[in-house]
């Protein structure tokens, strides 16, 4: 799959054109809300210029711009680009066979002009400022970087394509038709209009003294288009724009609601976690239409934090154009749009577990850690969540369960679903408290993530069956031995009152009790909490976080 990106050279545009129209919608947005800032906002658009002769193509935007700074730090280093993400991810991936050559090569982002360039150049003014600035670059990791007087607003790159390969007519990036072919099929969508002029010669021919600059998108908004007229990949192709992501989506989810608050939703399930879905800042959040208008990108309110790795667009089509983001948390229209978004997505993931085991299981391992923080967040969809989770658990090495089949696989007489958490799933093997239970063969969840022990204290039982964790308070595994066993133990503590006491004593400052226990059958002891006390990990992580 990375392959296809690296060979489809024709991405580069889109990458372009994304980031022009990126850079037209901040610019809408600094005017609307700042109208004495110096800037041109009466037809932004895109232009994309061709010159044969000279080998070069210009994308053009008359959108925000950069500062000097700006450029420096955006551009002058790969490190802030798409490229950065991409290369990042790259070294992420688990599968990294054959990929190590092409990493010195571009493949997304403001980057990936060098796969068709071999040098680079860009323009820009930022709106507002009177000096502009000019980069120009190889692409072999050094740049220059001049102040420019006479800059036109916004931004213009020009690439000075690499030498025509005459065995491949495809890849002519000096040809009308082929820029008409790359816009339609990647950048349609983009609501600025995407205009390039007609070749120099044509127009002498046509004897027009100002040729009329072609329109190449036709601008229709996906989400507002019947379902059946847009196609997998157009779909996908606008979850790449909006998600910055090079790969497809695994999952698009439409919604159209009609009535009083009327909206439309176009949402996308990534098929990979973001390397820093953990961090604080974290940009979580769809896209804010209204009317086809841009409004915000990462609009919080939308969707709850622990969907916040869902992508997408929602247009609204009763909201005002400058609505803030502190007006749309209090918004109740907007709370019951994010309620019925929340389901929707969940209820996807329903259907995905049903109906492509495979899809869902990808879903689940890049993003249950993120969805089971909604299990203690989130109280009115707890069983929807619950009923999409799947957990390690003893009953198979590497297939995850869901609690359904692990109620339909429970012991006659078992009345709790037992788990345990712990670091790895190798060190909850190996724990003394898993003894007792895999001598009875009794199936225990095994649950890493540190969330597990918050939601399954939070929820407590599944189906009227209780949660327990196989490590708190007294677990008696087999009541009818237990009658025998009781008058055995008592015999026994007796017998052993002198040790219990001595051990007691010697371990008095962090120890509540010491008693003998039929759970262990081959180590001599464990340490147990109370039913209600926090487990060791959970301790770490409260101390860790100051409290
Ligand atoms: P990404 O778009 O994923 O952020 P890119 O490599 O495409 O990564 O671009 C890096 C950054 O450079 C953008 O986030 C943006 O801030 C800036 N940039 C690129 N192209 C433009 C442009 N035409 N106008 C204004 N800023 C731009
Ligand atoms: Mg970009």
């Amino acid at each position: 799959m990375i392959h296809s990106v690296y060979s489809n050279k024709d991405v580069f545009l889109r990458e372009l054109v994304s980031n022009a129209s990126d850079a037209l919608d901040k610019l809408r947005l600094e005017k609307l809300w700042d109208d004495s800032l110096d800037a041109d906002v009466s037809d932004l658009h895109i232009e994309i210029d061709i010159d044969k002769d000279a080998r070069t193509l210009t994308v053009r935007d008359n959108g925000v711009g950069m500062s000097y700074d700006e450029v420096g730090q955006l551009i002058g280093t790969i490190a802030n680009s798409g490229t950065a993400k991409f290369l990042q991810e790259l070294r992420d991936a688990k599968d990294k066979a054959g990929e190590e050559g092409l990493i010195g090569q571009f493949g997304v982002g403001f980057y990936s002009g060098f796969m068709v360039a071999d040098e680079v150049t860009l323009l820009t003014r930022r709106a507002g400022e009177t000096q502009g600035t000019r980069w120009t670059s190889r692409g072999e990791g050094t740049y220059t970087l001049e102040t420019v007087d006479d800059a036109p607003q916004g931004t213009s790159v020009t690439l000075h394509l690499k030498p025509a390969d005459p065995e491949n007519q495809l890849h002519d990036y000096t040809s009308p038709w082929k820029i008409r072919e790359i816009i339609k099929r990647y950048s349609d969508f983009i609501t600025w209009p995407i205009r390039m002029m007609p070749e120099a010669s044509a127009a002498a021919d046509s004897g027009d003294e100002t040729p009329e600059p072609e329109t190449l998108n036709s601008m229709k908004a996906l989400w507002a288009r019947p379902r059946d007229e847009v196609s997998d990949d157009e779909y996908h192709e606008l979850y790449k724009h909006i998600g910055h992501d090079w790969r497809d989506p695994l999952e698009t989810i439409r919604l159209q609601a009609e009535g009083t608050f009327e909206y439309q939703a176009l949402l996308f399930l990534p098929a990979h976690a973001p390397h820093d879905l953990f961090t604080r800042d974290f940009k979580r959040g769809v896209q804010l239409y209204v009317k086809r208008v841009f409004i915000m990108d990462d609009c919080e309110a939308l969707l709850p934090p622990y969907l916040r790795f869902v992508k997408g667009v929602v247009d609204a089509a009763d909201l005002s154009l400058n609505v803030s983001r502190e007006i749309l948390q209090q918004d109740r229209h907007i709370e019951m749009m994010r309620r019925r978004l929340t389901k929707k997505v969940l209820s996807t993931v329903k259907e995905m577990m049903t109906k492509d085991r495979e899809r869902y299981d990808t879903f689940w391992r890049e993003f249950g850690t993120v969805l089971k923080e909604g299990l203690v967040t989130d109280a009115e969809n707890r069983d929807a969540i619950l009923a999409v989770a799947s957990f390690a658990s003893t009953h198979h090495d590497t297939e995850p369960t869901t609690l359904k089949q692990y109620v339909e696989r429970m012991k006659d007489g078992q009345e709790d679903i037992y788990y345990l958490t712990g670091e790895s799933r190798q060190s909850i093997e190996n724990s003394p408290h898993m003894e007792a239970f895999r001598a009875r063969g009794i199936e225990v969840l095994l649950l890493t993530d540190p969330v597990d022990e918050v939601w399954a204290d939070a929820v407590g039982e599944y189906e009227g069956k209780k949660l327990r964790s196989v490590a708190k308070g007294q677990i008696d595994l087999d009541a009818k031995d237990e009658e025998s066993g009781d008058e055995e133990r008592e015999k026994q503590t007796e017998e052993y009152a002198g040790l219990l006491g001595w051990m007691k004593e010697q371990l008095d400052e962090d120890i509540k009790e010491v008693r003998l226990s039929s759970r262990l059958t081959v180590s001599p002891a464990c340490v147990v909490s109370d039913a209600h006390d926090l487990t060791p990990a959970l301790e770490n992580m409260y101390r860790a976080m100051g409290q």
